[in-house]
């Protein structure tokens, strides 16, 4: 047990506030850029996808996103969320329960554990019960009979276009189901369960979102780096979560969610650096509810966004979706190396941020 002095000592070193040193003209710039950056990452994929569906835009542009996209959140969920959640709640001005566990693992586990009982849940609720199952052959489909009447010639045997994955062709069967078919509510169904599953990975980067923010706005003379590596950082980001939100199948009456989903993103770091300015006096970057606030949310989001990437991004994504099965070997292997490309620069990146 530490004495009293001691204890006193470690608080000044840990709560010794940050290394702010002006320059307030470039950081209100950064709020500015880095909007533009990330939002043009966030909402790029959803336009690429809408245009490239009514042939107003090339269809590799979305492929290209979607892939490279889905690297960059495998190596976020590591370099950005696990690693950064590590030294925060082992950073030694933490005392007590908390550094006699490995929390950051326990936490993840629980995630993981917790994602996976949802999603398991909602496939058998949602899914089984409504003769849409996945079995060995990737993805069979016992559709309803009343499907047969409601299409006709023209929403027939369309290819699925590149990219798309095991739930994004849900659109397909449902868009010209009117709104009573049980089609329809089928695809609420599987709407719902997308739905969750977006919310939970946007809850998982906009954590980190906001938190950069904010050791921007404070940050002493690393501040030029810093700034010039979150322009990309969240450039990128945006197009992981921007594929995401352009592979669900949003019903008609949704069409808009998407724009929020990416302009939420988008106003998460800007919003956060303006907060980290606004409180750059008393904002302790090391000061130990930000470690222990930090450490447990970025574990969280570490769980999420580990889960996404291994079962959603990386199993169904090339293992059981039909287009990727059938898809010639190229497809497959540019897919691969875009997903590395985007891996390998997000965790290049993480050297700063
Ligand atoms: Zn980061
Ligand atoms: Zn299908
Ligand atoms: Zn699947």
């Amino acid at each position: 047990m530490d004495s009293y002095a001691t204890l006193l000592k470690r608080e000044d070193a840990c709560e010794s506030g940050n290394e702010f040193d002006g320059r307030l003209g470039l950081r209100i710039s950064s709020i500015f850029v880095i909007m533009v950056g990330s939002l043009f990452g966030a909402l790029f994929p959803v336009f690429a996808r809408r245009w490239s569906q009514s042939g107003g835009f090339p269809q590799w542009a979305f492929f290209v996103a979607k892939y490279f996209g889905s690297g960059v959140i495998i190596a976020t969920a590591f370099i950005h969320l696990l690693a950064p959640a590590e030294e925060a709640l082992t950073n030694e001005c933490l005392t007590g329960p908390i550094t006699e566990y490995s929390w950051v693992e326990g936490i993840v586990l629980m995630t993981i554990v917790v994602l996976f009982f949802v999603e398991l849940m909602v496939m058998r609720f949602s899914r089984f019960g409504q003769g849409h199952v996945h079995d060995e052959e990737g993805h069979a489909h016992t559709h309803l009979p009343d499907e047969s009447t409601v299409s006709n010639d023209s929403t027939e045997p369309k290819n699925h276009i590149l990219g798309e994955d095991h739930l994004g062709h849900t659109r397909e069967h449902h868009d010209n189901s009117d709104d009573e078919s049980p089609n329809y509510i089928h695809a609420v169904e599987d709407y719902a369960a997308q739905l969750t599953s977006i919310f939970i990975l946007e809850f998982g980067i906009i954590f980190h979102s906001i938190f950069i923010g904010l050791t921007l706005a404070v940050s002493g003379e690393e501040f030029i780096t810093l700034y010039i590596v979150l322009v990309f950082h969240q450039t990128f980001e945006g197009l992981g979560l921007g594929s995401r939100l352009a592979t669900i199948p949003w019903p008609k009456s949704k069409r808009n969610t998407p724009y929020f989903l990416g302009l939420a993103f988008g106003v998460s770091t800007p919003i956060a650096i303006a907060i980290g300015l606004g409180v750059r006096n008393s904002y302790p970057p090391t000061g130990r509810t930000t470690l222990i606030v930090n450490g447990v949310f970025d574990s969280i989001s570490a769980g999420i966004l580990i889960y996404t990437a291994l079962v959603e991004l990386m199993a169904h994504e090339f293992m059981f979706s039909h287009s990727m099965r059938k898809a010639p070997i190229s497809h497959v292997l540019i897919a691969f190396f875009l997903l590395c490309a985007g891996a390998a620069l997000m965790a290049v990146l993480g050297k700063w941020a």
